[in-house]
């Protein structure tokens, strides 16, 4: 098979810079090698840097019209091309088709709210504040936003931030994850192709020293990152002592509090696709459950059997509901953990080691089975780490109190949930967990685009949620004008007087 090396996308139009040393992109089904992505020069994330400068001071002045009207064309782009860019997702990132089509219909959601940004960039006006003198704000944008992004969501991710950023009038550099570079290409095509002028949206390829270099560099303003928990924390230090502004997401380990009250059947089906959908690897995966009573051993049998019914496959075939891992570093590390938790008397109840499909060329893909771990020791590696596989632990608490301490001892606070009847609990329980996004008999609570997403604790460095109202904040900055004409009724008095001049 032939492979193609990502160019970069600079000024509108594909960039490759000659010589420079190509890092191989496989697709995880297979383990075989699909194509390649270089390390942009810092020569060329400079030049990046430079004309996205240059084109934002246009743009930023560009008519609210003419830039949400450049929105609802990429929109219909998106649309328009969703299955090509869910071919990209399935063969870079080893998603299942239904997956790949999910995440750019959960993307969608923000273009949609960019191309109705006008809404949530209305300023403050007050008449009168005193005599003849009116105040009002306005926001504009920051200026240039350095995207970072991780390869679980090649296309909802940056989505998450390039519409925000663009329809606020900013420009953007992005910088893919370095497995699944492709789909970013295709965007900035869209883009184009949308009416967007060129140098707002350049994508620059690479790894650690891409990133370093954008993030020392004093011609990016502002920083959207999202990751594992320790790169986060470099971003948010880097951006700071720079002077940038930073939201920075970081990893997860959700839990689910299931209760003996709870609708078993219904929670099963819903666990299992909270566990095991993109094999785990979704920051908003329920990768455990804590039990409480009487739910624990018959949730396990239920759960147990919808996972063994999981049909594992390449997404090259829409029938197929579970795909591989990224990598076989990922599968490796999954597999260990697994291992050191049944050394310490953990019990494997499903176990998928060694499962694989026997789909054709499939033999030296990343492959895990959905696997359950009971009574896995709160110490262990696969309960306090992010597993990021397609691995559910199951913990046995006895009462709600004992459940709540632990899922709130976790180092993470992104998402959890609640399986009950009882509304009485439920609503304790949203008082009571330290999680940013919470879901009442919904396992991956991921908040619709015009709501913002972030987490508590580890999994959010930085005050700063993604998209929504809180992208908004973070993509401008706001003036408070202050205006007095003269003939108004008020020619203050002459004087010194702080006060005075203000009455
Ligand atoms: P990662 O942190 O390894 O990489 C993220 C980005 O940072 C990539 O673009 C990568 O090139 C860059 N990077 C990696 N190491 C770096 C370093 N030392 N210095 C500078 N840049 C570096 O994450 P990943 O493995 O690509 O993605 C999985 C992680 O992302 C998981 O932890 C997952 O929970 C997290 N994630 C979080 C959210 C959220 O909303 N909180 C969403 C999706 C994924």
């Amino acid at each position: 098979m032939s492979t193609i090396t990502m160019p970069h996308w600079i000024d509108g139009a594909e960039y490759v810079e000659e010589g420079a040393e190509v890092i191989a992109i496989d697709n995880p089904a297979t383990g075989e090698v699909i194509g390649g992505v270089t390390e942009a020069s810092t020569e060329l994330v400079d030049r990046a840097i430079a004309s996205a400068r240059k084109a934002q001071a246009e743009w930023g002045r560009t008519s609210l019209a003419k830039r949400t009207r450049v929105m609802y064309n990429f929109r219909q782009l998106l649309i328009d091309h969703q299955d090509e860019l869910a071919d990209i997702i399935l063969r870079e990132g080893g998603k299942t088709r239904g997956d790949a089509l999910g995440e750019i219909a959960r993307g969608l959601e923000v273009v949609e709210f960019a191309c109705g940004i006008q809404n949530a960039l209305k300023g403050m006006h007050t008449i009168e504040a005193a005599t003849g003198v009116d105040v009002h704000t306005i926001q504009q944008p920051v200026g240039v936003v350095g995207a970072i992004v991780p390869f679980n969501f090649p296309i909802m991710v940056p989505m998450w931030m390039h519409p925000m950023a663009l329809a606020t009038g900013n420009a953007v550099i992005l910088k893919p994850a370095t497995p699944v570079p492709t789909a970013s290409l295709v965007i900035a095509r869209l883009y184009k192709e949308a009416g967007l002028p060129d140098g707002l949206f350049q994508v620059v390829c690479g790894d650690k020293p891409v990133v370093s270099h954008m993030l020392d560099h004093p011609g990016i303003d502002a920083i959207s990152f999202v990751g594992s928990t320790p790169v986060a924390k470099i971003v948010a230090e880097r951006s700071a002592a720079t002077g940038k502004r930073y939201q920075a997401l970081g990893g997860a380990n959700n839990h689910a509090i299931v209760m003996p009250d709870a609708n078993l059947d219904f929670a099963a089906q819903h666990i299992v696709s909270g566990a095991f959908g993109a094999a785990g690897q979704r920051c908003m995966a329920l990768p455990v459950v804590v039990t409480v009573g009487e739910a624990h051993d018959a949730l396990i049998e239920r759960v147990k059997a919808r996972a063994e019914g999981l049909k594992i496959g390449p997404g090259s075939d829409p029938a197929n509901e579970l795909g591989p891992v990224i990598s076989d570093t990922s599968r490796q590390r999954i597999l260990s953990w697994i291992a050191d938790a049944e050394a310490k008397g953990a019990t494997v109840v499903l176990d998928g080691r060694g499962q694989a499909p026997d789909a054709e060329g499939t033999g030296n893909g990343y492959w895990i089975g959905p696997t359950i771990v009971d009574q896995v020791p709160l110490e262990a590696s696969l309960y306090c780490q992010e597993v990021f596989g397609p691995v559910l632990v199951i913990i046995k608490a006895e009462s709600y109190e004992e459940a709540i301490s632990i899922v709130n001892s976790s180092q993470f606070g992104n998402g959890s949930a609640i399986f009950t009847e009882n509304g009485q609990i439920a609503r304790q329980f949203q008082l009571d967990v330290e999680t940013g996004m919470v879901g009442i008999n919904v396992p991956i609570p991921v908040p619709v685009g015009y709501y913002s997403f972030g987490g508590w604790k580890n999994s959010l460095i930085g005050d700063t949620k993604i998209h929504g109202q809180e992208g908004v904040h973070f993509y401008t900055r706001q003036k408070v004008i202050t205006t007095r004409w003269a003939g108004s009724g008020s020619h203050g008095k002459i004087g010194l007087d702080f006060v005075a001049s203000h009455s």
